[in-house]
């Protein structure tokens, strides 16, 4: 690489926890990609939820540290030992190392995925991790069938966009939870059959009235500790509680005699233990970018802000004002 190894660029950091304000928008020193590595110069950076929860100490980082899960971008460098990897290529990754919101980063090539070229910067960054998600809480962590009946939390939100969108392809009937008409009207969109808004209704009546008494085959629930016992409640028999996030707070703990009322199943799925392996990451993100290309999978990037003011795009994740995918540019 013709850059020299003291160039600077423009980052994202953290020096304390707390709110969006945390944020700072810096200079740092940027290196070489060392043995195994490669440098990209970001296009565009997906926004997560877990970006809030590293920000707010619900998840642990060393301080001070640039957030960021995901990201699309050009490789500008190549470090040694690599082969099969160029400068030019358009990349995407997602999951560990935290650092994306930054115009240009260092990453192990191993996390690195090469992009379709009909896959657009903004949609890749929109559903790289968002994506992956979806594949594995359908796919792989509870396998959706046609006949089975989803219950979806935070269904316009942006794994639950898709969510909704995959488990209708998938065959299954849809039910969706929501907190106001707009969001409904695009969860319906998404193929949800049943939109409930929960501010107005209680989700766990309404599921019950909705599958005559039955219960629901499965529940994905991201937000934890408001909703937990009211998903548990909305369950069939031998029915999946599957909870995978907690934009609300941790779920308080329960006794094992909640799951035996049922004989209920239990699980707290995280992405990176579903893709830790090279041949799986490869095919999660190419079940991923298939559904794309084929249009299974329409990708809403709803929000949009530059990469200097990430603080915005926080708040408004954190005040539920967003839908769909939050993306960063850049200005490079
Ligand atoms: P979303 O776009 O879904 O944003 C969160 C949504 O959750 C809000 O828009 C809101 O929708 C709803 N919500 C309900 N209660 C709250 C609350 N107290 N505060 C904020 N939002 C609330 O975010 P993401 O798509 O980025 O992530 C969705 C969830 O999936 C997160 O919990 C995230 O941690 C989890 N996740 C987990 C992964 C894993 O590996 N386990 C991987 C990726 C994501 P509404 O207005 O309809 O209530």
């Amino acid at each position: 690489s013709s850059s020299s190894s003291s160039a600077m660029v423009k980052v994202i950091r953290v020096h304390e926890l707390g709110g969006p304000e945390v944020l700072k928008w810096e200079e740092v020193e940027i290196g070489e990609p060392k043995e195994g590595e490669i440098r990209v110069k970001n296009k565009a950076i997906g926004v997560n939820f877990i970006d809030v929860y590293f920000r707010k100490g619900v998840y642990n980082a060393p301080l001070p540290f640039t957030p960021g899960m995901e990201a699309v971008g050009v490789v500008t460098a190549v470090g040694p030992g690599l082969t099969g990897r160029k400068v030019g290529n358009v990349v995407a990754y997602a999951g560990n190392p935290m650092g994306s919101y930054a115009e240009e980063q260092i990453l192990p090539a191993s996390v690195a995925v090469p992009v379709p070229s009909s896959i657009d910067f903004s949609v890749a960054a929109a559903v790289m991790l968002k994506g992956m998600t979806a594949q594995v809480l359908l796919r792989r962590v509870f396998k959706v069938e046609r006949g089975h009946t989803v219950l979806i939390l935070a269904a316009a939100g942006g794994v639950g966009s898709l969510l909704c969108q995959w488990a209708n392809a998938l065959g299954a009937t849809v039910i969706g939870t929501v907190s106001n008409e707009e969001k409904a009207a695009q969860a319906a969109q998404d193929g949800c059959h049943h939109v409930i808004i929960y501010t107005k209704e209680d989700f766990e009546a309404k599921v019950h009235e909705i599958t005559s008494g039955k219960g629901v085959n499965v529940v994905y629930d991201s937000v934890g500790k408001d909703t937990f016992q009211k998903s548990l409640a909305c369950l069939a028999s031998r029915g999946y509680m599957v909870n995978f996030g907690q934009s609300s707070g941790r779920p308080d703990p329960i006794p094992l005699s909640d799951l035996a009322a049922k004989s209920l199943f239990l699980t707290r799925p995280s992405l990176m233990h579903y893709t830790s392996t090279r041949d799986e990451l490869l095919e999660s993100a190419g079940e991923v970018f298939a559904n794309v290309a084929s249009g299974v999978l329409r990708i809403r990037v709803n929000h949009t802000y530059p990469l200097s003011e990430a603080a915005r795009a926080h708040a408004d994740l954190e005040a539920r004002k967003t839908s769909g995918s939050i993306v960063l540019f850049p200005d490079n």
